[in-house]
């Protein structure tokens, strides 16, 4: 018999483009030759902080990581009632929010169906629709990153030309406010004209505690609005992956079918729940971190080859300019030890994304720019 499983492949994955993977933190200071304490990680907008101390402390002590973790992260959700204000039956937790947007998409998408996503931004959203077999409208935001609402309605508006045959009805639009990579905001007039339109709106919400104006609470007067957050970045529990959501009832009780039963594990779910019992602390560091992005954003607005963008998030988009290549100030700043994001994407060509870290850090990233 001549059988070939590599031809049983879903189309869609075997036509996706191979696996690079992302070194861990330890590896890469190997290449670097540094050792991890020595590296200004400033790539992954991850909080410099770290977690609250009593993290620690709770999973030192954590009785039970033998026995199966709580599906339905009760008492998590039930601490997160408080947080968000909404009621529970609104929220799920997942493994991250990055695991609640390939869910959203599993629950909505047949291969072929179509979303709208807005790029730049997160990088997710177009890898997850790839694996779910979703075409991707791209409707590109505007020189100033903000979203093109005209563009997508015209998107419902009619047939059109888009390489699509017949009229397009796209299940889903996701937008990100503030937006990663350049950390602005969607306003609420825009977010009313897309929620006007036939389709679900997932807005994700991951670095709204820098800018705090969550519309989480829309969910109840908005049957097709979803609204994800995390752990990750205001918490400082990226490494335990927790993220959570809000759903309309006719949305989050499909949601529930379809979900791992274990997904969160009991550290994370344990995690999560000390964060927000001592989110005082928690958030007074978002506020100096938005402190330290402030003099940061200053500092490089000083810099005459440089051109930052305002932010609402623990991160600054900035634009190589003067005849200079991000790509190389890029390895320059990696022969230094400092780590930041860099983009070869034509819409981000010559751009870095630098994560704000602690007051000392970006001060020596600063010197080392102005030497540069
Ligand atoms: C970091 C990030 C996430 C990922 O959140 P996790 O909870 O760590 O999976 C989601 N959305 C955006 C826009 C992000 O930048």
């Amino acid at each position: 018999m001549n059988f070939n499983p590599n031809r049983m492949i879903r189309p869609n994955v075997a036509s996706l483009k191979p696996y690079t993977p992302i070194l861990p933190f330890e590896v890469l200071s190997q290449q670097l030759g540094r050792q991890p304490t020595d590296i200004i990680k400033l790539d992954a907008n991850e909080n410099p902080y770290g977690p609250s101390p009593l993290v620690a402390e709770a999973l030192a002590e954590a009785p039970f990581l033998h026995i199966y973790p709580d599906p339905e992260c009760r008492e998590l959700r039930q601490a997160l009632v408080d947080y968000t204000g909404l009621e529970a039956e609104y929220l799920l937790v997942g493994l991250g929010a990055d695991e609640l947007i390939d869910l959203t998409m599993r629950l909505f998408i047949e291969p072929g169906d179509t979303i709208i996503n807005c790029p730049p931004t997160f990088g997710m959203y177009a890898f997850d629709a790839d694996v779910n077999g979703a075409q991707v409208i791209n409707v590109w935001r505007q020189p100033d990153f903000s979203i093109n609402v005209d563009e997508i309605e015209s998107v419902f508006a009619a047939d059109d030309d888009r390489g699509i045959k017949g009229r397009i009805t796209p299940k889903l639009i996701i937008v990100t406010s503030p937006n990663n990579p350049d950390g602005s905001l969607l306003g609420d007039d825009d977010l009313k004209r897309l929620l006007a339109l036939p389709a679900v709106v997932m807005l994700d919400e991951a670095y709204v505690e820098f800018s705090g104006e969550s519309r989480m609470q829309w969910v109840k007067q908005h049957h097709n609005l979803i609204v994800l957050r995390t752990f990750s970045k205001w918490a400082g529990l990226a490494g335990l992956r927790v993220g959570y959501g809000a759903f309309p009832p006719d949305i989050i009780k499909h949601l529930w079918k379809i979900k791992q039963p274990y997904n969160v594990p009991v550290t994370g779910q344990l995690a999560a729940r000390i964060s927000l019992d001592d989110r005082g602390r928690l958030l007074g560091n978002v506020a100096k971190i938005v402190e330290t992005r402030e003099n940061f954003y200053t500092t490089l607005a000083q810099i005459d080859w440089l051109k930052p963008y305002p932010s609402h998030t623990n991160f600054i988009l900035v634009k190589v300019e003067g005849g200079r290549r991000a790509v190389d100030i890029r390895q320059k700043l990696a022969g230094r030890g400092i780590l930041v994001r860099y983009y070869d994407s034509p819409a981000l060509a010559d751009h870095l994304r630098i994560s704000v870290g602690l007051p000392g850090q970006m001060a020596r990233l600063g010197s080392v720019l102005q030497q540069l």
